[in-house]
Order: structure tokens, then sequence, then C-alpha cells
């Protein structure tokens, strides 16, 4: 088997790997800016997708602007999240030379696309594909491929830990090589209930003093994790900008959740924000929480509640996720202080900073490899791949991190 890294080795974004010169797995954009891309001028003849996120599935319509159709296979909930991020990226960049696609690309790839369900064998390329769980968000997979000498496991990313929306992954596939992502490979996140404990207590309290609390999300996951986690616990809350459509997306795929009654119940729990603008003036008043896009505070309408509720130190901001070097909002973890519409603002609100991570963390990542002491294993998804391979290498694993446009047999 041929292995070739396009895009995510060494770095998270841009994820691409080619198989046998043949089999794509993954197509996804960097999103700095300018956008950056997968390497090299690519024919494949079929494409498996690992997820719904954009640096996983980003690019996959360009690879219909050409004459070729390949198929591109993945799992429905996967299909209908890369087909809304393809909208939202023609809606930010359409038109320029930035977007590597058109609307008729996008409309081709509703033909071309296949849908599979976990554990479902089938053919891509000459080669046989076959999903499991990887409990990182509704619809994400490991890939399993066999060209019928060798086994790759591509592990996409993953968590080890359950989350309220996905249950964990727990199939651990036979195979000759892993690839796998490592984005917290050196970090050990806190116990998820304590997490989840401190974060409600939190937002409680704000609410007793009277002020708003304004909760960043990203659109595909998380934000749909925090509405299940304010509706177990009884914090009533608004939810604006793109995770409200990605939520109704996912409502319709109940077999890629957890509890799809509690997803309904939250989703009810929870008032959609429809009113734009005058609506939100009139939120930021209340003594209520709001759960907004962007997660990173680089977009969206959390831009607009921030400036509104950032002088009374009552009110709070919890960040739920890793902020970005770059991004507004590490800039305001960081100096208290961020650009808003091109104005740099300083904050009074309380920041406060939540790991709700979809990955699994360094001991997840051992806890999940120690299925494949045996198997040599190539790290790819994250800041220190190299590290990561060195530390696995210290405790017996044959662990290397492939370098970006590297090109590797594995077996005959
Ligand atoms: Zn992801």
């Amino acid at each position: 088997m041929q292995i070739e890294f396009l895009g995510g080795a060494g770095e998270v974004g841009r994820s691409a790997i080619l198989i046998n010169d043949s089999l794509l797995l993954d197509y996804g954009i960097k999103t700095e800016n300018p956008p950056q891309y997968p390497i090299g001028d690519i024919d494949p003849d079929a494409v498996v997708v690992s997820h719904g996120h954009l640096d996983h599935a980003g690019a996959v319509p360009a690879l219909l602007s050409g004459s070729a159709r390949p198929p591109v296979h993945w799992t429905p909930p996967t299909r209908a999240l890369a087909l809304r991020l393809a909208e939202d990226t023609l809606k930010l960049h359409g038109q320029t030379p930035q977007c590597p696609f058109t609307e008729t690309d996008v409309r081709r790839l509703t033909q071309v696309s296949e849908t599979h369900g976990y554990e479902e064998s089938f053919e891509a390329a000459g080669h046989e594909v076959t999903f499991f769980n990887a409990g990182h968000i509704p619809g994400s997979a490991h890939v399993l491929v066999d060209d019928g000498e060798t086994r790759l496991l591509y592990t996409g990313d993953f968590h080890t830990g359950g989350q309220r929306l996905v249950p964990e992954t727990t199939a651990r596939p036979e195979a000759d090589m892993v690839i796998t992502e490592s984005t917290y490979s050196d970090v050990e996140h806190s116990d998820r209930a304590q997490l989840e404990a401190g974060f409600v207590e939190s937002v409680r309290t704000t609410i007793w003093q009277g002020g708003t609390v304004v909760v960043p999300v990203f659109a595909i996951g998380r934000a749909q994790e925090l509405l299940l986690i304010c509706e177990a616990n009884d914090i009533d809350c608004y939810l604006d900008g793109m995770a409200t459509e990605i939520t109704r997306t996912l409502k319709q795929y109940p077999d890629y959740v957890r509890d799809p009654d509690a997803l309904r119940r939250a989703t009810s729990n929870a008032r959609f924000v429809t009113e734009k603008d005058g609506q939100r003036a009139r939120l930021t008043e209340k003594n209520t929480v709001i759960l907004t896009t962007a997660g990173m505070l680089g977009g969206g309408p959390v831009v607009s509640y921030i400036p509104r509720i950032r002088s009374n130190p009552t009110n709070k901001i919890a960040l739920t996720g890793y902020q970005v070097e770059g991004t507004p909002g590490r800039e305001l973890v960081e100096t208290g202080s961020a650009e808003f519409d091109g104005r740099v603002m300083p904050v009074s609100a309380q920041v406060e900073q939540y790991d709700f991570s979809a990955h699994a963390d360094r001991d997840g990542l051992r806890e999940f490899l120690s299925e494949y002491r045996e198997t040599p294993i190539l790290v790819n998804h994250g800041d220190a791949c190299e590290q990561f391979a060195d530390r696995l290498a210290a405790a017996g694993y044959e662990a290397s991190a492939p370098d970006l446009g590297e090109r590797m047999q594995v077996g005959d």
C-alpha cells in the first residue's frame, strides 16, 4: 500500500491522505487568512470523508471542478454537514480566488454522494472500506481501508471519553498500519463531570447576580453538547448563529446521537434567535444565557453580543473550547481585550474557559493505541506530531510522524 500525506501532517487543518494513488481520505481546509488547501494536483478515483468538520471535509467540492466525477463516500450526517459547510464557504469566499469551488461543484457533489452506516463495508476505488463510530461528532468515523494486502486504520478525529451528544469510540478493528490524530497528545482533559459541574455553577451564579452569560460555541458538535448540558441542568438558554441550522440538521439523524430524545428536549428547551439585531440587543439586557457562534469569536452573532455586554463585570463570557493563536478569543483570554468590528475593546465582563473537548487527550490516545502495540503507527493531525511519535517510540511502539508531501510504501 502506498500512502501520501497531502495535508494534516504536522498540522491541524486541511487533512488529506492519498492511498495507492487512487483513494483519497479527507480533503479539508485550513482556516487561515488566506485559507490553505491540501497540496498536489490530484485526480482520485474515489473519496472517503471521515467527518463533517471543515478541516476534513471543507474542500471536497473542489474535487468536482474538472471533468472527473469520483464518488464521495461518507455517513449520512457527514454528507449533510459537508454540504452545509460548502454553502457557508461559498457565502464567505464565493467569487474570490480564495474559494476553490463553485455552486455548480457543490451541486455535483450531491450527485456523486454515497452514504454508508457504521460497520457496513463498501467498495471504493478497488479498496474495501468500513466506517466505525469515532465518538467525535455525529457521523464521525474511523476509516478502515483494505487493499487486499494491507489493512490501514485511519482514525480521523476521535474521542475515547463519552460526550452527551455522541457515545465514545469502542471499535478497535484489526489493522496492519494505523494513522492516528494527535490534537491533544500533550494535554490531560479535566474530568468531564467536574468540568460540567463547574460550568453549570458558574453560569447559575451569574444569572443569580443578574448578569448575562454569552457562551461562544462551535456550530458543529459543541453547540449541541452545550444545549444538552443546559437542558440536563435546567438552564434556560437562547441559541444563535449557524449553530441553529446545524442543530436542526443533526436532529434529522437520531441514529448518530447518543440520546435523540435528550437532543429533542434540549432543542425545545432553547429559544432560537430569529429576529436578528433587535432581538439581540434586547437579549443582552436580559438575565439569561446565550449560546452563539463563532466559538473563537472570529465572526457570527457573538461579535454583536460581546460589545453589548462587555462593560458590566457582572456579565460573563464562557468560552467552551481551545482558542487558536491569532483568534480574537485567544486575544481576549490573554490580554482582557479583543478586536471586534475593527475596534479594540477592553472587556470588563468575566472571561472563563472550559475545555469541552471532542478529542481524546493524552491518556485517551494511549488507551486507544494500546490495542495496536504491534502495529506501525503514523502520527498526524496535531501541532506536536513528532514529539508524540517520539514518546510512542520510547514506549516501545513503531511510530513516526510523516512530513507534508511524504510518500511511503507499506508492505508490498
Ligand atoms: Zn473534527
